[in-house]
């Protein structure tokens, strides 16, 4: 018994002194080279040699080869690049590998890293290797920024001053950080905080409108999925005043990065769509979710066909739940509607590209040739028209008691909350018979997987609506039935 004891305390005794860590830390120290300095830290690696990878992409499906931006690597042991991507590090006995290296950044925007005099924003990835051998190891992040800037993101904090910690590398780099002189503003909603911040160094924008709108679009899609997956969420913007390019914005596990150009007036209004798009990702893409995205792969292409789902879908509930929260007018959301049937129609590429298939080449994207109304469709585009068209679907068969959103809250509860990936071609085909026990597999494969005209005009009659050209119009004198499929959809009621 004894000397089972003693063996027991040698063994506990025993696990920290060869426990493993990695710590990152992210310097500025000098903004306007647009330089960070990057500082890697691994005790005890315990294996030789360690190899330490950059990603070639992140959250934007594109390869672009962060490591382009690498430079002055050093380190504690010999090292050796083994190809574009990748460092091999001879740590021998070494009980320490400490790596410095500086990475240029000087890209506004979401889906980039950013450093300059008045603001730093960076997406870890662009920036911090990984090692790949030890994928799962819990990591801390140590952000060093100029005097007077603020830091934040929905990481963790670990204990020290400006010091983060994440399960993982794939949890670290799904928390962007911002850093600035930021403005922010938190709210509750169910007990669960949300905060805002804002780099607005560049431009005025009205803060109580963005404040409210930011509530009202939290509240809505909340209420409509009936469940908020997180313990905090953080919305990070960035406004700036049309010098730099366009706007856009990138979902998170628990936060979104969503950068503006406004164009004239205080108004924040023109966010909204992207910030209701963004949020509906919380559940959809980063919780509904593929099987070709998992596990991410950061050092070649994953490939789906899904992204008319994760994306287009995305889209048609941001929009709708626009309305139903009242931040659209029925008028407002149906020309919404009506000019992505006209941005459909008006590409030729929509005879020749499935959706499906438009998803599975989001890798082309970044090419302006492959971008042509000719060579290619958006999957946003025929994505959302395709939520619409099988939400009516679902309306008409089934009498208006099932519609889309039994199946993307079916999806929530069975595949998300239960954390089963949905099979890229057929799973939503499946989830719509799961939930609803309709079979509509004839439409999902003709709308998904074929270039067949989208039948418009047939499926929106259900709501009682009519198409003249391109523009959806209430037809003159509705059915009670067709009157109360219109005020469901629109309504959620
Ligand atoms: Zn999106």
């Amino acid at each position: 018994m004894r000397r089972m004891l003693l063996l027991l305390l040698l063994l506990v005794q025993a696990v920290p002194a060869f426990s493993q860590s990695i710590r990152y830390s992210v310097a500025m120290p000098q903004p306007s080279s647009h330089v960070f300095r990057i500082e890697i830290t691994i005790d005890h690696p315990g294996i030789t040699p360690v190899e330490l990878r950059l990603p070639v992409w992140n959250g934007l499906y594109q390869v672009r080869d962060f490591s382009q931006f690498v430079q002055n690597l050093q380190a504690n042991v010999p090292v050796k690049r083994v190809d574009k991507d990748t460092w091999r590090f001879s740590v021998g006995s070494d009980d320490l590998l400490k790596v410095t290296y500086g990475v240029f950044a000087n890209e506004w925007g979401a889906f980039s890293s950013e450093l300059n005099e008045s603001h730093a924003f960076f997406n870890s990835a662009d920036l911090l290797m990984m090692w790949p051998a030890k994928r799962s190891l819990p990591v801390e992040l140590t952000v060093r920024p100029p005097a007077g800037w603020q830091v934040s993101t929905s990481l963790a904090p670990a204990g020290s001053p400006l010091t983060y910690k994440a399960e993982n590398y794939d949890h670290l780099v799904d928390c962007p950080v911002d850093v600035g002189k930021l403005d922010t503003f938190t709210f509750v909603v169910n007990d669960v905080p949300f905060s805002i911040s804002v780099d607005g160094n560049h431009r005025e924008y009205d803060r109580t409108e963005l404040q409210t709108m930011i509530q009202q679009i939290v509240r809505t899609e909340t209420g409509f999925m009936n469940d908020i997956p997180v313990g905090k969420y953080t919305f990070l913007f960035h406004f700036n005043d049309g010098d730099r390019g366009s706007s856009g914005g990138m979902e998170h596990r628990d936060s979104t990065a969503i950068h503006t150009v406004f164009r004239g007036g205080r108004s924040v209004r023109t966010v909204a769509g992207v910030a209701a798009h963004e949020f509906f990702h919380l559940w959809n893409v980063k919780r509904i979710r593929p099987m070709g995205l998992e596990p991410v792969d950061y050092f070649k292409e994953n490939y789906t066909t899904a992204l008319w789902f994760s994306e287009g879908v995305t889209s048609y509930y941001g929009d709708l739940l626009l309305r139903r929260g009242g931040l659209l007018s029925r008028q407002e959301y149906l020309n919404a509607l009506s000019e992505e049937i006209q941005a459909l129609q008006s590409r030729a590429a929509r005879k020749t590209q499935s959706a499906a298939e438009s998803s599975l080449l989001t890798w082309y994207d970044k090419y302006d040739y492959y971008r042509q109304p000719d060579q290619s469709i958006s999957y946003y585009n025929k994505g959302l028209l395709i939520g619409l068209l099988l939400d009516l679907r679902i309306r008409d068969a089934s009498d208006n008691k099932f519609s889309l959103d039994t199946v993307i809250r079916h999806l929530n509860e069975n595949y998300a909350r239960k954390e089963r990936l949905f099979e890229d071609d057929y799973g939503i085909a499946r989830a719509i018979a799961e939930a609803t026990g309709l079979n509509l597999d004839r439409e999902y494969q003709s709308y998904v997987h074929t270039t067949e005209e989208l039948p418009y005009a047939e499926v929106l009659r259900a709501a009682g609506l009519e198409l003249n050209g391109s523009r959806i119009r209430e037809v003159p004198n509705p059915t009670p039935r067709q009157k109360r499929i219109l005020e469901s959809w629109l309504t959620g009621r």
